[in-house]
């Protein structure tokens, strides 16, 4: 979808459709108004990144994937660029999070908030990310065990 002020209405139904049927048994359930409030509410940019979006194609996110136990609704959704996305993957967001801080150095709300939310602080983590490869940083993922993170929601 492209970022407007002035979202399609037609791609809003069918991208709330998409996800609710990818959504399978996932709590929650999507409308067409739910993302057009929750795409708005990004001001245009990447809630993981901060790039700009404003007439770019924009995806929508679910912060902890539905795998992970994510619920399909709103509050589990962020308007993401397609390569935050795509690098995300199936990453657990508190990893996806800390690998976008070491490299930018940029801390956007949502950043703040999964830190906050899974205990982490990245000025403490960042001398572990210092030296060898991404695979080789400190594996948050162990120290969550995920199957047990209640419902996620960056939502207040
Ligand atoms: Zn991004």
């Amino acid at each position: 979808m492209i970022y407007q002020d002035l979202l399609n209405e037609s791609a809003l139904e069918s991208y709330a459709a998409a996800l609710n049927s990818r959504g399978g048994t996932a709590r929650g359930r999507l409308t067409a108004d739910g993302l057009r409030d929750r795409i708005l509410e990004s001001g245009g940019r990447c809630e993981w990144c901060a790039v700009n979006l404003v007439n770019a194609e924009f995806e929508l996110d679910h912060v902890l994937s539905l795998r992970q136990g994510g619920s399909n609704s709103v509050a589990n959704l962020v308007v993401a660029c397609p390569d935050c996305n795509r690098r995300k993957g199936r990453k657990h967001p508190a990893r996806f999070a800390a690998e976008l801080y070491r490299e930018t150095g940029r801390r956007t709300e949502l950043l703040t908030r999964l830190f906050q939310r899974y205990g982490l602080d990245p000025a403490q983590q960042l001398p572990l990310f210092a030296e060898g490869s991404p695979e080789a940083a400190p594996a948050i993922d162990a120290g969550v065990e995920v199957s047990k993170v209640p419902p996620y929601t960056w939502v207040d």
